[in-house]
């Protein structure tokens, strides 16, 4: 690997590398607070912010069994090697990244809520640019990774549409095939009978005809003997 990535060793048994542009984070909370220990918060929050999105991805890669060969974490977002995924995992794939984040974002609203009496201040420093970088950057960084452009996962995420529509579709054909198939064998009953079925049923409706014939026979004799 070049320069411009610094290696974080193996976690969850993944290589882990951080771009320089994740360094470009600092840089962007700084603008936000104005102040040197709040923008060292948030970026650690903003950092494991990126870990938790990129790890998202590897819960479903590992849950289907995908090998997972390395993770490079980048300014707003990460890239994953991996194993082959079909059309359906890859969708699952994408959206289990913002599906990560929106984890966080839950956690951070509950943590506000709980929090929002608290007149601590030491915890107010930390909380201030942890629930910031959890709730506002976090929303920021779910529309940009469901970008169907460049690196992010959009083009995955919004290839659900197409996918279950599809599903959708080939569910319907197969169903009105099927209800055809059905309307064809009321018309045909004895298309699918067994040979000693056909034989019976042949017998019995025989039988049936016979004693008709022989009520009607009866009542002719009886209407005979009036006259
Ligand atoms: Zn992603």
């Amino acid at each position: 690997m070049d320069r411009n990535y610094w290696q974080l060793g193996s976690w969850w048994r993944i290589p882990v590398a951080m771009h320089w542009t994740v360094l470009l984070s600092f840089a962007w909370m700084y603008l936000f607070f104005w102040d040197v220990l709040a923008t060292l918060i948030a970026a650690a929050a903003f950092f494991v912010l990126l870990v938790a999105h990129e790890f998202g991805h590897v819960a479903i890669l590992r849950r289907n069994k995908i090998p997972v060969f390395a993770i490079r974490l980048y300014g707003i977002h990460g890239e994953i090697e991996h194993g082959y995924a079909s059309k359906a995992q890859s969708i699952r794939v994408a959206w289990a990244g913002v599906g990560a984040q929106f984890i966080a974002l839950l956690l951070a609203l509950a943590l506000m809520y709980f929090t929002a009496g608290v007149s601590n201040r030491v915890l107010s420093v930390i909380l201030g640019p942890v629930l910031f970088v959890f709730t506002r950057v976090n929303v920021f960084l779910m529309i940009i990774a469901l970008l169907p452009i460049g690196p992010f996962d959009g083009h995955d995420a919004w290839a659900a549409i197409p996918y279950l529509r599809g599903r959708v579709r080939k569910r319907r054909m197969a169903r009105l095939e099927h209800e055809k198939k059905m309307r064809e064998r009321a018309v045909l009953p004895e298309e699918d009978l067994s040979p000693e079925r056909l034989r019976e049923l042949e017998e019995s409706s025989a039988r049936a005809a016979a004693e008709v014939i022989g009520r009607i026979a009866k009542k002719a004799e009886k209407r005979e003997d009036k006259h």
